[in-house]
């Protein structure tokens, strides 16, 4: 019995629409969460993930749903929140017809919704969610692999970030300790050595990222993954895992600022986002700095160039430099103040939307 009282939840967090879909010919059991419209469509990816229960799925769904309305907001973009979860094995449920299954379904909510890859899915499920409706993006051959894109915002986030520390944001008067050299963190690195950075320490778990560091630039430090946190540098850029900043490294961290692409960083954004301020580390929220790879993707129902991206990405400085006034003004943290700044910008927005215009 579903214990869950979802209108409970949806009133609490003032969601727009939770759909369940179950297709009978392939399987396909999802749930599409629509947290907010007010600024456009709500986006956000799919991700396949064997749930332990459908509640367990419903939260995950929600939660990552107004995750977007937030992120999509404070990246100034006019797109609201939403997620797909369908639950599942993704070693088994994956097939051509499970994915235009989705598809159908995603044309059903007739662009009130659109999706993604995330989790577990990849632009070749999304091809095949494409023959079924046009609501997705993310495609192959269209804005390519938002990594980069990522890591760019990040670079223009770190560098807000120094000029708001030390009031000079020139990269190479400072040392980085960048945790995870993947996509994204691999990128940050490139960006911050052709930048001119004086010292960048890295951590890695996957030997082939290791080596691959070590053989492009031997310049580039490698220490064991428990180090990265205690060193004695200007930046820690988290671009590995959720969950880092947490009572035990907050405890040994000498970084003064906290830059980097990952999501989630925060353990408990109430405690940590607290401690964080009590220790005078200016944190840079995850969902304002590492927006890059979704403002790349939005491009693509907007005439896509590299040009109009790379220029928004930009913007990432800016968003960020408002976000540490209002923490600074108000005196919450830093991840706090950024969700006052995209609420405002929503309802700013809806205000708007008071006058009737014929259009
Ligand atoms: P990735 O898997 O390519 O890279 C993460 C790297 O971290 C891997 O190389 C992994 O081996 C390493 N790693 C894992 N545990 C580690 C540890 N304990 N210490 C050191 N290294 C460790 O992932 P990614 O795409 O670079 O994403 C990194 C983070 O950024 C994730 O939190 C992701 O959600 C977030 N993010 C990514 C994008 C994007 O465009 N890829 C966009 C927004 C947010």
């Amino acid at each position: 019995m579903n214990d869950v009282k979802v209108f409970d939840l949806m009133e609490k967090d003032k969601y727009e629409q939770v759909v369940y879909f179950y297709d009978k010919s392939t399987g396909l059991k999802g749930i599409t969460v629509i947290h907010n419209t007010t600024l456009g469509p709500a986006l956000g990816g799919t991700r396949i993930w064997n749930y332990e229960s459908e509640d367990d799925a419903l939260k995950d769904c929600l939660r990552l749903a107004r995750g977007m309305t937030y992120k999509a907001a404070a990246a100034g973009l006019n797109l609201g929140g939403g997620k797909t979860v369908l639950i599942g094995d993704p070693k088994i449920v994956k097939s051509e017809a499970y994915f235009r299954g989705l598809g159908r379904y995603v044309q059903s909510l007739n662009g009130r919704y659109i999706t993604a890859e995330d989790v577990n899915t990849s632009t070749k499920d999304m091809s095949y969610v494409h023959m079924e409706t046009d609501y997705v993006v993310g495609l192959e051959g269209k804005s390519g692999n938002p990594s980069p894109f990522t890591a760019l915002g990040a670079f223009y986030g770190i560098k807000a970030a120094l000029k708001y520390r030390f009031n000079n944001e020139s990269i190479e008067n400072y040392t980085f300790a960048v945790q995870g050299a993947g996509q994204t963190g691999y990128y940050l690195i490139n960006y911050l050595l052709n930048a001119g950075a004086k010292k960048i320490y890295f951590s890695e778990i996957n030997e082939s990222h290791i080596a691959r560091m070590k053989k492009e630039h031997p310049e580039v430090i490698y220490v064991e993954p428990k180090d990265i946190f205690t060193l004695d540098v200007d930046v820690f850029c988290p671009c590995a895992l959720g969950g880092v900043l947490n009572d035990e490294t907050i405890k040994v961290l000498k970084a003064p600022i906290i830059a980097g692409t990952a999501n989630n960083v925060l353990l408990d954004e109430q405690t940590h986002g607290n401690a964080l301020l009590d220790k005078g580390i200016l944190y840079a929220p995850d969902f304002v700095i590492n927006a890059g790879g979704l403002i790349n993707v939005y491009y693509e129902l907007n005439d896509y160039t590299k040009e109009k991206v790379e220029h928004d990405i930009k913007l990432i400085y800016d968003r960020l430099i408002q976000v540490f006034d209002i923490s600074k003004n108000q005196n919450i943290p830093t991840q706090l103040a950024a969700k006052v700044f995209a609420k405002n910008r929503i309802e700013s927005v809806r205000n708007l939307h008071d006058n009737y215009i014929k259009r």
